[in-house]
């Protein structure tokens, strides 16, 4: 499909299109998310041969066999955060950088940890580019948190776990929210926890398929040497 990558009033209207189609209409209602999916340019976040596809509902490949999520799905983790403006969030696994993106739009302070150093070089020139420069941007294994900038009030998963970590949830504050896909390789359940530990309450959001978080309290290395992981 040949398709000019800074046709950008064509995009523009693409992207309010997908905000009422795919989020408003499927009962995404958190004015402030949807502003912010409004907002982000996520054709700027794959690459330009896939810029024709970045407004309509289905995740996208990247680089290195990972995936940006579909729209939706973004759109109902971020609302699942519960953002009112200024909360400190950290998102586990940074990828392109469109969710971390979509969180600084939501009014939130936006740290991303990323175990590629090539995807975090990336996604930190795109950030830059885009005028994302408050996004605090880390590089290690976000598995196991963010110790040094703990208490966050928000933890948010953009792969999968085997289970909710312990040494995560923990660096949240007294009623924080953490988010993220738990379950198998293949398929989890989206996860919504309100951290109010011994009476923290979880519930299941929707069914879904991410690609995996490698790391202490992720998935081994090895058990992600499938083919089938990539989508
Ligand atoms: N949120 C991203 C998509 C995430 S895909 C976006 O908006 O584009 C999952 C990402 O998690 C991949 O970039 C992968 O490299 C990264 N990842 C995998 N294991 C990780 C870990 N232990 N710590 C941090 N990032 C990890």
């Amino acid at each position: 499909m040949s398709r000019r990558v800074d046709d950008e009033a064509a995009f523009t209207a693409e992207r309010a299109r997908m905000v009422e189609r795919d989020l408003r209409k499927r009962g995404i209602h958190d004015e402030r998310v949807l502003r912010a999916m409004g907002r982000v340019p996520r054709h700027r976040f794959v690459s330009p041969s896939l810029a024709a596809s970045a407004y309509a509902d289905v995740p996208l490949p990247t680089v290195e066999g990972q995936t940006i999520s579909q729209p939706y799905i973004v759109a109902l983790m971020t609302q699942a955060l519960v953002l009112s403006g200024g909360e400190k969030v950290l998102e586990v696994g940074t990828g392109s950088g469109y969710q971390a993106a979509v969180l600084a739009e939501s009014g939130a302070d936006a740290w991303s940890i990323e175990r590629s150093p090539a995807l975090l070089s990336a996604a930190s020139a795109r950030l830059a580019s885009l005028g994302y420069p408050g996004i605090h941007l880390v590089l290690g294994d976000g598995t196991l948190g963010l110790a040094e900038e703990a208490p966050f009030d928000r933890i948010l998963a953009t792969g999968s776990l085997p289970r909710v970590p312990s040494g995560l949830t923990s660096q949240l504050r007294p009623a924080g929210i953490f988010v993220g896909p738990i379950g198998g390789l293949f398929d989890q359940r989206l996860v919504r926890i309100e951290y109010d530990p011994p009476h923290s309450k979880e519930e299941t959001l929707c069914a879904c398929r991410f690609v995996p978080l490698v790391g202490a309290a992720g998935w081994p290395e090895t058990a992600t040497h499938c083919p089938k992981e990539k989508r």
